[in-house]
């Protein structure tokens, strides 16, 4: 494998037989599916928004009304987009463009195509569980090299469609639509077709393994409450202890690429834990 952990971590044997027996609740679980936020792109490169080392604690947060702004304005939203001005969009923009797929996006597209993970829902906008081969994917706060008609929801290829600077903001060519970043702003709904179908996939699952986050906020935090309510199981992996550890099933406790590596492989049985076979 190439890229070494950032973090050179060890997997201790605790930690090693807590994976196995996920994996193995896994292997009995009817349909498993993952939730994912941004702690999950880290190892990509990708700083979290907030805390330490943070894009917002280092640049100032972004403005809280930004959907509103979109809709006031569009057209100079669009010559923002088109050319960043503010540091923190700039930097943002950057850091994404040169991110790439780490060990654990890999690990749940490689799940996936082992028929181990029916679906990924993810809060990040990098494009990078996309990248790495996920093709079950509900992107909630939408991905950001995609447009997006807010009238019919249909997305875009940027190429798909041609943004003229003279002519800005560009329209749907289907309904007219006003078209705008995929990317969900701060006041922006949650894309209706996404959430419909999140709420699908959550009904019928009975294992959720979550990476990266602590699904505290609306509407990620539902999605696990609803797994164990229905009696299905919650495996978190996260690298510190959250508010979801105190209810989740399962806590794997280390950073997303080496966890879900392992899990992959005791998942998809060409690993020993050090109890023996899993079954
Ligand atoms: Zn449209």
């Amino acid at each position: 494998m190439a890229s070494p952990d950032p973090q050179d971590f060890t997997l201790s044997a605790e930690l090693d037989a807590e994976i196995a027996r996920a994996a193995g609740a896994m292997r009995n679980a009817r349909r498993v599916m993952a939730l994912t936020g941004a702690g999950l792109s880290v190892e990509s490169g990708i700083p979290p928004f907030r805390g330490p080392g943070g894009l917002w604690t280092k640049y100032g947060e972004p403005p809280m009304d930004g959907y509103e702004r979109f809709l006031r304005d569009p057209a100079q939203a669009w010559r923002e987009r088109l050319s960043p001005s503010a540091p923190w969009a700039k930097a943002l923009s950057e850091t994404l463009a040169a991110a790439k797929p780490n060990a654990g996006h890999r690990a749940l597209a490689e799940l996936e195509r082992i028929g181990r993970c029916a679906c990924v829902i993810t809060q990040n906008v990098d494009d990078l569980h996309g990248q790495a081969g996920t093709r079950e994917l509900l992107e909630i706060h939408g991905n950001h090299r995609l447009l997006r008609c807010l009238e019919c929801v249909r997305r875009f290829e940027p190429d798909e469609i041609p943004v003229d600077p003279e002519a800005l903001p560009p329209r749907c060519p289907d309904c007219g639509g006003l078209v705008k970043g995929d990317t969900v702003h701060f006041g922006e709904p949650i894309p209706p077709d996404v959430l419909r179908r999140c709420y699908e996939e959550v009904s019928a699952a009975d294992c959720m393994l979550v990476a990266g986050t602590s699904a505290t906020v609306f509407p990620a935090a539902a999605f696990p409450v609803e797994i164990l309510r229905s009696g299905g199981i919650v495996i978190e992996v996260n690298p510190e202890p959250t508010e979801l550890s105190e209810v989740a099933t399962l806590t794997l406790a280390g950073p997303g690429g080496a966890v879900l590596e392992r899990l992959l492989r005791y998942v998809a049985g060409d690993a020993e834990s050090e109890e023996g076979r899993v079954s």
